[in-house]
């Protein structure tokens, strides 16, 4: 344990379990581009299942998803309605500005992630010739900027009601939807039954190798597939992927409660200790942000690093700490110590 490097930048770090190598290397294939890979129908099918919705599609990453998504839902021109915190805002290269043509117009995000339905309302533009349209509004949940916070279905459908009232889609970026769906203890589909299209990963706390995939209508998978193609994600014997996504639905979801009580127990055990500045109760799934006080985030997680503990810096006095398959409460412990020592010379 002494020299072991305890990796919290991400759980985009996590490893394939034993089982999924076993389903990768043994996966039924085809061509998916004609929809011939049984594991990928397969997938989708559960997918589209478990989210509550007619379809879904296998996508090459979260990002993909997003894009897809939202080049299917808007016409060029059309302005996007997102938080000022959202992934798809701070994360996604402008991809829905620079290749869809739409305006992002950010509306701010509470600490908890969440817009204010007011906010969304005075935002949607009304039926000018100056004005563009409003296409699309979008939520995440859990949100990663603003710390794993939580959307409850209260939350979701508050905004949802708005735009609905007003015609305009909602999209559920909802990288990490089942760490919410877990965290409240509901099924995932009552997390998404608000919104028109999710988007979900399965190379994050679900551990896969790559993947994401996007639920909706049937008519709206149907379209989306065919800009899956534009964008270059038309993937052929993909089933290699499916087959650990299959495996991840079945064996790695309730495992993410792990993940939530370790990154509960390394927050507790950070509070109160200069120069770090967090509060426990704001953890709510698998990611502890942390403000640094008094010395450059940049150089305090330096020093973490060199005491082998990674961690993200997020911008401003900000770093954040995720916990993932493959940390133990063990690590935790470890962790929590090795940046107390840290602290302890940084204060
Ligand atoms: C990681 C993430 C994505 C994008 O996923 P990639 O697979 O990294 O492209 C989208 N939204 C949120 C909230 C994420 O955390």
């Amino acid at each position: 344990m002494a020299n072991k490097i305890i990796d919290l930048r991400s759980d985009t770090v996590t490893l394939p379990t034993p089982a999924m190598r076993q389903a990768i290397a043994e996966a039924e294939l085809g061509d998916d581009v004609w929809r011939e890979d049984p594991t990928v129908n397969r997938l989708e099918a559960v997918a589209a299942g478990k989210l509550g919705k007619e379809a879904a599609l296998l996508t090459a990453s979260g990002t993909m998803s997003n894009l897809v998504a939202l080049l299917t839902h808007c016409q060029r021109g059309a302005e996007v309605l997102l938080g000022d915190e959202a992934h798809i805002f701070h994360y996604e290269v402008a991809g829905a500005a620079a290749l869809g043509g739409l305006g992002l117009r950010t509306i701010s995000n509470d600490s908890r992630g969440r817009l204010h339905p007011k906010d969304v309302e005075e935002a949607i533009r009304l039926p000018d010739i100056h004005h563009p349209r409003t296409g699309l509004v979008c939520l995440e949940n859990t949100h990663n900027r603003c710390g794993g916070a939580v959307l409850s279905e209260a939350d979701t459908e508050a905004v949802a009601q708005v735009a609905r009232r007003w015609g305009i889609p909602v999209h559920l970026d909802g990288a990490r939807i089942f760490n919410a769906a877990v965290a409240l203890g509901v099924p995932v589909a009552n997390l998404a039954c608000q919104a028109d299209s999710v988007a979900f990963s399965l190379c994050k706390g679900l551990a896969c190798p790559v993947g994401s995939l996007l639920c909706g209508s049937s008519e709206f998978i149907g379209r989306a597939r065919k800009y899956r193609k534009m964008v270059g994600g038309g993937m052929r014997q993909a089933g290699i992927i499916a087959a650990a996504g299959l495996v991840a639905l079945d064996t790695m979801v309730d495992r993410l409660q792990e993940d939530h009580d370790n990154a509960k127990l390394l927050a507790e055990g950070l509070a109160g200790l200069p120069p770090l500045r967090l509060d426990p109760a704001s953890v709510q799934s698998n990611m502890v942000n942390l403000e640094v006080e008094g010395i450059p985030a940049i150089e305090f997680q330096g020093r973490l690093g060199q005491a082998g503990v990674l961690a993200t810096y997020m911008g401003g006095q900000r770093l954040r700490l995720v916990t993932h398959y493959g940390i133990e409460r063990a690590d935790i412990e470890e962790a929590a110590q090795r940046i107390r020592a840290v602290a302890s010379v940084s204060g």
